[in-house]
């Protein structure tokens, strides 16, 4: 029998509303009991059993984690491997262990062996579609990036899901998944559905 799963979105800053809605269809669509919210807090940090890192902007969300004291709780859970985590756009930035433009304001958690080069795709580019082929998915997936990261470089236990001709666009190391789009800004909710079954493998 399935537990039902609790999983959160980390609502300090970003495209809350956007994961809460597509994780909850997602979890309807597998027919899959479980509960979704929005996690601002150590308490509700320590209820999910999963979560979710929006897109909005990298240097805010990382200051917003410490200064919200989730930073400890965070880096422990993914430390122990009991909290697998899904990062999309800016959230990918935060899961990172390496961030080229070395930044003293952005504090990444170190869960995922890749480095991340933030707004890879210039201004005029700030914002496009593109359908991407995804490892495992039978049909190409419309994605969005907006002032999007790129992956730079990945090693260890870290594995390459998706890929552009600009690199490096999502990847998934153990319970850690990261992408440089935004999944939650389509009706697709392949990518959400993705991290369900991550996430019941793990408990
Ligand atoms: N460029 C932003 C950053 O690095 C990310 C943008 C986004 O999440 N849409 O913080």
């Amino acid at each position: 029998m399935v537990k039902d799963i609790d999983v959160g979105v980390l609502g300090v800053q970003g495209a809350v509303s956007e994961h809460l809605e597509s994780m909850r269809k997602a979890l309807k669509e597998k027919n899959i009991c479980g509960n979704v919210s929005v996690v601002n807090n150590e308490k509700n940090l320590n209820a999910v059993d999963a979560l979710i890192l929006p897109g909005g902007e990298s240097t805010t969300i990382s200051r917003l984690i410490q200064e919200s004291n989730l930073r400890d709780v965070l880096c422990a859970r993914i430390k122990n491997h009991n909290l697998p985590i899904m990062g999309t756009c800016a959230g990918c930035v935060i899961l990172a262990s390496e961030i080229s433009d070395k930044r003293s304001d952005i504090f990444p958690l170190n869960a995922i062996s890749m480095q991340v080069a933030r707004n890879a795709f210039g201004r005029q580019k700030q914002s496009f579609e593109k359908q991407i082929e995804i490892k495992g998915f039978e049909n190409s997936f419309n994605a969005v990036f907006i002032r999007a990261p790129i992956i730079k470089k990945i090693w260890s236990g870290c594995n390459s899901l998706s890929e552009i001709e600009e690199g490096i666009i999502m990847v998934q190391e153990k319970e850690f998944l990261a992408m440089s789009f935004h999944p939650e800004l389509t009706n697709d909710t392949r990518v959400h559905c993705y991290f369900i079954d991550m996430i019941l493998d793990y408990m």
